[in-house]
């Protein structure tokens, strides 16, 4: 059997709108079937990550975003009486430069993906076909597709299929995976509105992003992006015990709602739903050549803004797995890594979501008295850190010169070389990476090292020490500064920005040395006579 593609993406939402795109980069043959003719109209996510605003400038989305996106400001969480109870610094200059968190107005997001995916040659976009089935063949997978308007069904083949079909994927259900219920679910209003012309939050006294967590009617209160210069606000209100979804989703009870901070006379009405926040991971993501990304891998509540940027660092685990797999250079067997990479970061993502909704959806007013107590006094439980990786292809605990910082997300800096200047990734050009300080011999590859890694093509990057040095010069610092802090002078970098493993200059021989093994143990193709 001759496969038609080399990847189907089945679902058109965001997550396969940016694999899509990183798969067409790579010049792979992509088939992309999606029911709906038109794209999802309405807005769902409002945020997106320091992390994933670097991943679509790296997928050439770089231009687009500024007009696109607005800096998230600090995030703050109030009780009844508006007194602080946390605040999450979005604003702050995050490790990838510039906010931690950026709003973004979703479909305005998927519109410019779209345009992005129109232009790859290799990538074809079938809207209006509906996703029957899929069947294994050792050589590849054929996929079942029926066109919605004539009724005539049609079958694919590829060697790779990925459910990117959301929340009630049927691409997971062909697998046969279950789900573990993490046991968050509520209900939330959520409305979208535009600001009139000339109108600002700032006039109605509206916080810039925060949860008003008062047990008579917890609210949400959050940027929500701009397109065309117009600015998108959301708010979301938990349904109570007692009310139902038709009660919530009343116009004039929508309004009603608002009052306290803006009517017609300042605001649009875009839309207003009552979305079932659940928590739900999927056991298995992976079965031969059937994969499942964002939501139908994963649902979590939105309090994090992490549901589509968990779903696109999927994108960004896969896309680059399956081109070593795809041009020969890897078994199949490295994409066994993805779900050992990806569920357990994403589980704690859910968590901490998870712990933020038990925080705000408290409707009882003894409940909230307590948890305000229990931050006044400073006994409720820390928020939890971010994830990292745990699994999967890091350097692990075992290696004799310690890799702590396996498995963290790499800074990223913009550089100067030579007369050029500009971001690291750009200036680099991604992939393997092996990062270190002018200085230290001993830590450039040896030739047999460098013919090991030839099928992954790793870059070498020397860092200038000090201004005068040679090398690419530090321009924010954040790579020297992690350096130090981990007393490393060399670190390897994975292409989906994740730190493999760093080592002392003396220890950089064997930092290598792990990394050709490790690859080598994942299924990726070393020249045999080259394993250590
Ligand atoms: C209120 C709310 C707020 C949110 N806020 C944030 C936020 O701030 N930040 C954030 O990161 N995330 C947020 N999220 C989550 C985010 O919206 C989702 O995680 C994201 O849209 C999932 O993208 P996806 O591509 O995986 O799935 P979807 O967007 O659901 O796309 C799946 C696609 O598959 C198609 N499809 C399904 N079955 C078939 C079939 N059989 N045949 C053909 N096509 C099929 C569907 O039509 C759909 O277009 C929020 C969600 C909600 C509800």
């Amino acid at each position: 059997m001759q496969a038609d593609y080399d990847v189907i993406l089945i679902g058109y939402g965001p997550v396969s709108q940016a694999l899509a795109l990183m798969l067409g980069r790579q010049g792979r043959k992509v088939a992309v079937i999606e029911r709906w003719e038109q794209r999802y109209p309405l807005p769902r996510a409002v945020c997106i990550d320091h992390e994933l605003y670097r991943v679509l400038h790296m997928i050439g989305m770089g231009e687009v975003l500024p007009s696109i996106t607005q800096p998230g400001p600090v995030y703050q969480w109030f009780n009844a009486d508006w007194e602080e109870l946390l605040s999450i610094p979005w604003s702050l200059d995050s490790i990838s430069g510039g906010p931690e968190v950026n709003f973004v107005h979703q479909p305005t997001l998927e519109q410019a993906l779209d345009q992005a995916v129109d232009a790859q040659p290799t990538v074809e976009v079938m809207l209006g076909y509906e996703f029957l089935d899929a069947t294994q063949y050792p050589e590849a997978a054929t996929v079942s597709i029926e066109n919605i308007a004539t009724g005539d069904v049609r079958t694919l083949t590829a060697q790779f299929v990925i459910g990117c079909d959301g929340a009630n994927s049927k691409v997971r259900e062909i697998i046969g995976s279950t789900r573990t219920d993490l046991g968050f679910e509520a209900d939330w209003l959520v409305i979208d509105v535009l600001l009139k012309d000339g109108v600002t939050i700032e006039q109605l006294g509206i916080p810039a992003a925060g949860q008003y967590c008062n047990p008579v009617q917890p609210t949400t209160i959050v940027p929500a992006g701009v397109r065309d210069g117009r600015v998108f606000r959301r708010w979301e209100f938990m349904r109570l015990p007692g009310v139902t979804n038709a009660e919530m989703e009343d116009e004039a009870q929508v309004w009603k709602f608002l009052e306290p901070w803006a009517g017609p006379g300042d605001i649009e009405l875009v839309r207003h739903k009552v979305y079932n926040f659940r928590s739900l991971l999927a056991d298995k993501w992976r079965d031969g050549r059937l994969m499942l990304a964002g939501d139908a891998a994963h649902v979590m509540p939105p309090f994090l803004g992490q549901g589509m940027c968990s779903g696109m660092r999927d994108a960004w685990n896969l896309a680059w797995k399956l081109d070593l797999v795809l041009d020969g250079n890897a078994d199949a067997e490295l994409l066994d890594t993805y779900q050992l990479e990806r569920a357990p970061h994403v589980r704690q993502l859910m968590e901490m979501s998870i712990f933020l909704g038990k925080i705000i959806c408290i409707p009882d007013a003894e409940q909230a008295a307590e948890r305000d107590a229990a931050f006044a006094n400073g006994t409720h439980p820390p928020f939890p850190a971010f994830p990292i990786l745990t699994g999967g292809l890091l350097r692990h605990a075992q290696a004799s010169d310690a890799s702590d910082g396996a498995g963290q997300l790499s800074p990223h800096v913009f550089v100067s070389d030579e007369g050029r200047s500009g971001r690291f990734d750009q200036i680099v050009g991604g992939g393997f990476v092996l990062i270190s300080r002018n200085g230290s011999a001993a830590c450039a590859l040896s030739a047999g090292q460098r013919a090991a890694l030839a099928p992954i093509g790793l870059s070498e990057v020397v860092l200038a020490s000090s201004e005068q040095g040679a090398g690419l010069r530090d321009i924010d610092g954040r790579l020297l500064t992690l350096l130090n802090t981990m007393g490393w002078d060399a670190m390897i970098v994975r292409p989906d920005f994740y730190i493999y493993g760093g080592s002392s200059a003396a220890g950089a021989g064997e930092l290598v040395d792990d990394f050709i093994a490790d690859l080598d143990r994942a299924g990726v193709h070393i020249p045999t006579a080259t394993v250590a």
